[in-house]
């Protein structure tokens, strides 16, 4: 991977891990099913889309919706009724159309404008979006389904055929299955036709190169640029098994095709059935096995089976778990343990007691924080469900969600209706604990005491929380020179004790030693990380005496870290008040001892020097970024130690998209050295010596 590769995967991790578009809510059986054919013109010059929308109702008995939702600075050109004009009024994109019973077709002719800028620099960029809803540009075409690019019916899903032209060599996509697709001097023209009923559709369009491949009766297709049109036959050949592995976890895949298709900034988008993933994410090697099969799995959950957001959204910690979290159980059993990990270390690092939030109010990912928690915690609660109830009672409930989900709306309670079908297990308590209830457990370890027994050793203790009390089972692990011993205590109250009566001398004692429960580590258990600088509530710069000059050199540096608001202090200024319950950014070498950077075995600092590995960063070209523990517990201080200003501006918008590493060493803006601290130890690890066996 080269180092452009590698700056972009932090940039793409930082931005992608998709959420699904949200399109207008639709209460069910309101309105009758409407058919709509869409005729789209893209006109990328003008930024401009003409539309004409026909619309029939499938069964003529029912009533036509009294109100269309349409971008609010459509030019409606005519509305008829079949082909007489009628009276319309239209006024913040709300259409009324008044139709009598009746009437048969309904046609729509407007024209709209989509032009959102779409921003060159990322840099402190959070929502995934990019703030781009709608855009017609020659370098390419999206319309989210929010947009409102054809006519929403209020309270009515439709069947969609929509033929898309434009200039000679731009095909557009959207759902359904592909009908059609013709070039000829004169244009381009692209035809979709969906069978689910659907409320929305989002769009992209682009000149593209198409390849085509099938699995069964789905169609398999890749919309990409000439540029990466190479790539294409390796996306298909993934989608293809990841298509085959998910429907055999859920069931019948929900769509007539799967689209890989190339967006020209960098998104990653899960619609029924295709993904836009931006150009330079899909040149990432690791996307074909980490977003695309994230993807794949929201055609399941979040398109096919939709999601109920009042009760909070589901399918990102689902996704997450079955795609990103389930494929490395499946490959690297060790890279499962260490993304349990970090998703404990991420909520440790990015939450506040203050501004958590339980899973029934996550909506969609406009921050890390909400990340650690919709994402994160919410892929834990899949995984402690799956202990709970075993494998085979998991895969059938979602076998069962899909089953019974598709085109409905689902919450959190239909899924737990689910599983307790197939476990025949009440689970209110378990859904009522992770989903309403914000924060997780932190649990103690008391009381341990080995004695000598007649044939051996027993080990006693006891496991503690505060409450609110959870209701888990504590997994412990008692290891001796020659095996583990295992159990699980079930911990509903303040506390309970364990006993392990053994015959061979005791080693240690973990709580949890595979971190399978959702639960709050302690300092120790959690490196200090660049995360930390990005989710702190109480920042501080403080600019070393000699680098005045590096504060503006910083500023891409400090946008990343969500820092420009951070108050800003000179070296002695800094000493003369010493504010201890600050997290600290100190930007270039401090003179003062109280601020000298100490770093532990491994490291040598000799001046404005540091040896790392063996290696000595000192050059003009070098930036070296530490974050270690602040001055009082739950603080940290991050040092910026750039060689020279030129290197300081070249490498300081990178450094927020390492957020899980301690250490960071850069060359010509090029990283170098990228490790986290381990942990000290935990609370939750007893270690027994010769001295306190008997
Ligand atoms: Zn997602």
């Amino acid at each position: 991977m080269d180092d452009i590769i590698r700056v972009m995967l932090r940039i793409m991790l930082h931005i992608l891990f998709t959420f699904t578009l949200i399109s207008a809510p639709v209460a069910a059986g309101a309105q009758g099913l409407i058919n709509q054919e869409l005729f789209s013109r893209i006109v990328p010059e003008e930024h401009l889309l003409e539309g004409k929308a026909i619309l029939t109702l499938v069964d003529q008995r029912a009533d036509w919706p009294a109100e269309f939702r349409l971008a609010a600075q459509a030019d409606i050109d005519a509305v008829t009724v079949d082909d007489k004009p009628v009276p319309f009024t239209f006024t913040n994109g709300r259409l009324q159309i008044s139709m009598k019973s009746g009437a048969n077709t309904l046609t729509i002719v407007y024209r709209i404008r989509f032009d959102d800028p779409v921003a060159q620099d990322h840099v402190g960029i959070e929502d995934p979006s990019l703030g781009v809803t709608a855009t017609i540009m020659p370098q390419g075409t999206f319309l989210s389904a929010a947009s409102a690019w054809h006519p929403l019916p209020v309270d009515a899903n439709s069947r969609f055929r929509v033929t898309i032209t434009g200039p000679t060599g731009l095909h557009g996509i959207t759902s359904g299955r592909l009908v059609s697709l013709e070039t000829s001097a004169a244009g381009s023209e692209t035809i979709w036709q969906t069978q689910r009923p659907q409320s929305a559709l989002a769009l992209a369009a682009g000149y593209y190169q198409i390849e085509r491949d099938r699995l069964g009766e789905t169609q398999l297709l890749a919309f990409f640029s000439a540029g990466n049109a190479t790539l294409a036959s390796g996306y298909l050949q993934s989608s293809r098994e990841y298509l085959q592995l998910y429907q055999e976890l859920f069931g019948p895949y929900p769509y007539d095709k799967f689209a890989v298709v190339e967006n020209f900034y960098p998104t990653g988008y899960g619609f029924p059935g295709w993904t836009l993933l931006g150009s330079s994410v899909i040149r990432l090697p690791f996307i074909r096995t980490t977003s695309l099969p994230h993807e794949i799995a929201h055609t399941w959950w979040g398109n096919a089976v939709e999601i109920d957001y009042s009760s909070g959204n589901w399918g990102e910690g689902l996704a997450t778990y079955v795609a990103d979290y389930y494929l490395k159980e499946l490959h690297a059993p060790a890279e499962a343990l260490e993304y349990r990990r970090k998703i404990l270390r991420d909520y440790a690092a990015l939450i506040d007691v203050g501004d958590d939030l339980p899973l029934s109010a996550f909506r969609s990912r406009m921050s890390k924080r909400d990340q650690a928690v919709g994402y994160g915690k919410a892929a834990m609660v899949f995984h402690m469900l799956r202990n709970l109830i075993d494998d085979e009672a998991f895969w059938a409930g979602l076998k069962a969600a899909a089953r019974d989900g598709i085109g409905r709306r689902y919450a959190w309670s239909d899924l737990q209706r689910h599983f307790e079908a197939t476990s025949d297990m009440d689970l209110e308590t378990f859904f009522r604990q992770w989903t309403l209830q914000a924060g997780a457990p932190q649990l103690q370890l008391t009381d341990v005491t080995v004695m000598s027994v007649d044939d051996g050793w027993q080990v006693s203790g006891t496991i503690l929380q505060d409450a609110p009390f959870y209701d888990l089972a504590v997994p412990l692990q008692l290891e001796t020179a020659t095996r583990n011993y295992n159990q699980s205590i079930g911990l509903t109250e303040h506390q309970n004790c364990f006993l392990f009566t053994i015959a061979e001398r005791p080693l240690s004692l973990s709580v949890d030693p595979k971190n399978d429960l959702f639960r709050k580590l302690y300092p120790e258990e959690v490196p200090a990380t660049v995360n930390d600088l990005r989710a702190s509530r109480m920042p501080l710069v403080v600019v070393a005496r000699g680098s005045e000059a590096l504060l503006d050199s910083s500023e891409d540096l400090l946008r990343g870290l969500q820092w420009q608001q951070a108050p800003v202090m000179n070296e002695d200024d800094y000493l003369a008040q010493r504010p201890t319950d600050k997290d600290l950014l100190v930007l270039g070498w401090p003179k003062s001892p109280e601020l000298r950077l100490n770093l532990p075995d491994g490291f040598t600092v000799a001046g404005q020097q540091v040896t790392i590995g063996g290696k000595l960063y000192s050059e003009a070209d070098d930036v070296l970024f530490f974050v270690l523990p602040g001055q009082e517990e739950n603080r940290v201080t991050g040092y910026f130690l750039p060689g020279s200003l030129a290197a300081a501006r070249d490498t300081a918008r990178r450094i927020s998209h390492y957020g899980r590493y301690s250490t960071l060493a850069f060359h010509k803006g090029h990283n170098q050295v990228k490790t986290t601290w381990d942990p000290v130890g935990s609370p939750l690890k007893k270690l027994f010596t010769k001295d306190a066996v008997p």
